[in-house]
């Protein structure tokens, strides 16, 4: 067949790559004896680039952890490179649950179906099958690219963009700026007006664990140094706390943004209100006007009448950007006296601000690809492998550019049952981002 001779096209390779990706089982249990598929997602991606000459290195954290890394040398090596990431694994399916088998990467309605689906093997197809056109076109981006495909995102990224960021910051030589999950995607106003979110900020993640000791003793006895008492008031103190609204930039801006462009009025002193006016997207942004503190586990005691000598919890806090330190001493005073604070996770969130060439190019990529349209920065509440970079000083984005039907429930797609990407989405996609890096 003649058309065997041409190259595929970038809008259908899309898709078979997203698929092909889909199909390699890539859960991450957040345990590397049963986390699997990384390995194999990652040779297949490095093939992907050699295969148009490109040079890519597979980095393994641990055995089957795998991240892959390679760079598009640009125009101009004088200027930053920018990095463009995605992760490889997934969280979890449970096939009975689905409607297709959830690694079947199955093709109906105009979607395609599977685990990773919008988290996120449809941006690091996008990526590959940009390169990969740009290279068999001799096309040259305007500066470095450092493509960079991770293992772990889905379960704190120690063993991917963590490990690459600790033992091979070479790779990262030179980036001033980074693009991955979670924005580009666009939102339907109640006016009908669409806009695509820019990720500029993420709220950190604070795992805090909180232990009480006291004295233990016989539970039919007067007892005033009860580790269990202190331990659940202090609980009950931080989780029935009102944390008050602190509005960063980027929430102030992406309300102001969208109330400019509804005409539905936001009141500085009450953005709550203005936040419920927002539809669907109210779940996304309500949780960053705030800090937040879950308490999800507790743990005490072994026999009714044994009064344990130490009692522990576990409180899921989200810190606002540069808030951290306030959020742990509000809690401090919320648990009171005789409560030992230990982190099992502390990862800072960042912001930046959402100006520059780079923001300029994303706006004028989507104007071109969705005429009408605008973006508007936003907060992430959740957490992605941008917090590994940002330490390392890199301006991080979330642009993974996806045109979505309205009604689409696109943020419950996450992590959720009959996870899917409409494929005109995927080639929206990445015909934004060939606009958008040609003015990167
Ligand atoms: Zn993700």
């Amino acid at each position: 067949m003649a058309e065997t001779a041409n190259p595929p096209r970038p809008e259908d390779e899309v898709v078979d790559i997203a698929r092909d990706l889909i199909r390699i089982d890539t859960t991450n249990t957040g345990d590397n004896a049963t986390a699997k598929g990384e390995r194999a997602a990652a040779e297949y991606v490095a093939e992907k680039l050699a295969e148009v000459g490109l040079e890519p290195k597979i980095y393994e954290s641990a055995p089957g952890r795998a991240s892959v890394a390679c760079r598009f040398p640009g125009a101009d090596p004088s200027r930053g490179a920018l990095l463009l990431h995605g992760h490889l694994d997934v969280v979890p399916a449970e096939a009975s649950e689905w409607t297709v088998h959830p690694f079947s990467g199955e093709i109906k309605d105009g979607y395609l179906f599977g685990r990773g689906a919008v988290d996120m093997k449809d941006f690091d197809a996008m990526l590959l099958a940009l390169v990969r056109d740009w290279k068999r076109t001799g096309k040259v981006p305007p500066r470095d690219l450092v493509l960079l495909f991770t293992a772990d995102e889905e379960a704190g990224s120690d063993y991917g963009a963590r490990f690459m960021v600790e033992q091979h910051p070479e790779v990262f030589e030179g980036v001033t700026e980074a693009v991955g999950e979670v924005g580009g995607f666009s939102m339907t106003l109640p006016n009908d007006l669409r806009v695509y979110v820019v990720q500029t900020a993420e709220k950190g993640l604070d795992w805090l664990r909180l232990r009480a000791t006291g004295r233990p003793g016989h539970g039919s006895m007067l007892h005033d140094d009860n580790a269990v008492t202190r331990l659940t008031r202090a609980v009950a103190n931080i989780g029935q706390h009102d944390f008050p609204v602190e509005m960063t930039p980027t929430v102030r801006q992406f309300l102001e943004s969208v109330s400019e462009l509804t005409g539905v009025e936001f009141d500085p002193s009450n953005p709550d209100e203005a936040v419920a006016k927002l539809g669907p997207i109210a779940r996304l942004v309500g949780a960053t006007l705030r800090n937040t503190a879950n308490p999800t586990r507790l743990n005490a005691g072994y026999k009714t009448n044994v009064i344990p000598s130490t009692a522990e919890a576990v409180i899921d806090c989200r810190s606002l950007p540069g808030r951290n330190d306030e959020l742990e001493a509000t809690l401090k005073e919320l648990a009171g006296a005789g409560i030992d604070f230990e982190y099992e996770i502390r990862q800072p969130g960042y912001e930046t601000s959402f100006d520059g060439a780079l923001v300029d190019a994303m706006a004028e990529a989507i104007r071109l690809a969705d005429p009408g349209a605008r973006t508007v920065p936003y907060m992430l509440s959740g957490g992605t492998d941008a917090k590994a970079f940002a330490t390392l000083g890199i301006r991080c984005f979330g642009f993974a550019p996806l045109k979505l039907p309205a009604d689409l429930d696109f943020t419950a797609l996450f992590h959720g049952i009959d996870e899917r990407v409409p494929l005109s989405g995927l080639q929206f996609g990445v015909d934004a981002m060939d606009r958008f890096i040609t003015k990167s």
